[in-house]
């Protein structure tokens, strides 16, 4: 399933050109994974195992390496800004994760330091402490969660957030397993109340694409990362909607490179090529993959 070094020095030489061409100093992907390595391992025994698609669709993770060579990979492909997104699945497990993630990006040249949260009493003092940390970006997955975005518990937490200016990765949208409380309309129960809050919504909000870009159109602050959108994979199953491709244009400074490495099943060089046959155009391109998420972290 890994490939060969070879075959990944080629790649990362073909992933250079690509953000060379554009003139890029780079790429920035906000939806990268690093976490504890027997949680990763879990993770990659689920995709191996029951797969979290309909239909039984095959998933094979083509970066299955050692951390210490995924984050070395990234920094040969030219990624110069990347997050570790983690989330708990229980409560009492928020707090542990931002430890080590904390320890992992003062550890990882290029790494965004990431917190998560949960719905849970203490959530409140341990988002408070990890943004007095440094934490630069959260993650949130509503449907591994299995809780509401818009429960009593998190709004003085997403209150909290909004104030920091510190964007969240949010995984709410029904793709590729839906779960009790994905879909939009919870996020916009949690926008009304938080108009200021910096989401970046994950995966494009697959599948509810269109209703995602309505918020994004509502809510200047929100935002939608490309993670695993467009690829010839989820076009299979859960296709992008041609007739709102006009609207990505109009909201061109709002989309941000995502990729889900290292857990994906296709290699990284093929999500540049799913956005760059959009065909939205270079300036478009040049946002997407790096001067947007350039802007919203000050990098
Ligand atoms: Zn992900």
């Amino acid at each position: 399933m890994s490939s060969t070094p070879t075959a990944l020095g080629e790649e990362a030489g073909e992933v250079r050109r690509f953000w060379r061409g554009l003139g890029l100093p780079g790429l920035i992907d906000v939806h990268t994974h690093f976490m504890p390595e027997r949680v990763l391992h879990k993770v990659w025994d689920y995709f191996d195992t029951s797969g979290p698609m309909v239909g039984g669709l095959k998933w094979p993770i083509t970066y299955r390496r050692q951390e210490e060579e995924r984050a070395a990979l990234l920094g040969e492909f030219g990624v110069r800004a990347f997050t570790a997104m983690l989330y708990p699945h229980k409560p009492g497990m928020a707090r542990w994760l931002n430890g080590w993630a904390s320890d992992f990006a003062r550890r990882t040249p290029g790494c965004l330091h990431t917190a998560t949260l949960y719905t849970e009493p203490d959530v409140e003092a341990y988002v408070r402490e990890a943004l007095e940390a440094g934490a630069r970006v959260f993650k949130a997955h509503v449907q591994v969660g299995a809780y509401d975005p818009a429960d009593g518990r998190l709004q003085r937490t997403w209150g909290l957030l909004a104030e920091a200016g510190v964007p969240v990765v949010i995984h709410c949208g029904s793709g590729p397993a839906p779960g009790k409380h994905t879909g939009p309309e919870p996020v916009a129960r949690v926008l009304a109340r938080h108009p200021g809050l910096r989401l970046i919504v994950a995966h494009m909000g697959m599948p509810e694409y269109a209703e995602f870009l309505d918020l994004a159109e509502r809510y200047d602050q929100v935002r939608l990362d490309t993670t695993m959108a467009f690829t010839d994979f989820t076009e299979g199953f859960m296709p992008f909607p041609r007739r709102d491709l006009p609207r990505l244009a109009d909201l061109g400074d709002r989309i941000l490179l995502g990729s889900d490495f290292p857990n994906i099943p296709y290699p990284y060089l093929h999500q540049l090529h799913a956005l760059e046959r959009l065909e939205l155009g270079r300036d478009w391109l040049r946002a997407v993959c790096h001067d947007n998420a350039a802007r919203l972290f000050e990098l």
